[in-house]
């Protein structure tokens, strides 16, 4: 299944594979500041597939705390569609339903998780376990690095 999604003002674009029903991947709410400031609803999927297509001059790369990620923000509406994290052939997301306005994950009963326990190392180690594998159509930000800075 293809999700597709984009900001409130269509500057920043998203497109979500798996092979997954929305109701068997779940979606959840991290509990951290940033995350309850925007409403954020994310999904995962490390066996799918995330596209990112936007321009470097349309986003905001948000970094903050542990700074072991980069929070992606539109410049136009400001927008928060996904967390990024890693460079190159290892670059993983986590992406915001909310802010993409994927409409099929809009009545999934929400998971609220909390990880203000967990050390950077282990951070980073779930992200890579369980977040989605992700692309950036646009070659800067493929070659970015995004974190952990
Ligand atoms: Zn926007």
């Amino acid at each position: 299944m293809i999700h597709t999604g984009q900001c409130h003002c269509g500057k920043l674009k998203a497109t979500f594979q798996t092979q997954k029903t929305p109701e068997a991947l779940g979606v959840r709410t991290c509990q951290c500041a940033f995350c309850r400031a925007h409403g954020a609803v994310n999904i995962s999927d490390p066996q799918g597939l995330t596209t990112i297509d936007c321009t470097t001059g349309n986003v905001q790369r948000y970094t903050f705390a542990l700074r072991t990620a980069d929070f992606l923000i539109c410049r136009t509406c400001g927008v928060y569609i996904a967390a990024v994290m890693g460079e190159g052939e290892k670059i993983v997301s986590t992406i915001n339903v909310v802010g993409l306005r994927m409409k099929a994950f809009f009545d999934i009963e929400e998971a609220p998780m909390d990880y203000s326990a967990e050390t950077p190392a282990e951070r980073i180690e779930r992200r890579y376990a369980k977040w989605t594998p992700t692309r950036f159509q646009n070659p800067d930000l493929a070659a970015s690095n995004f974190g952990p800075h």
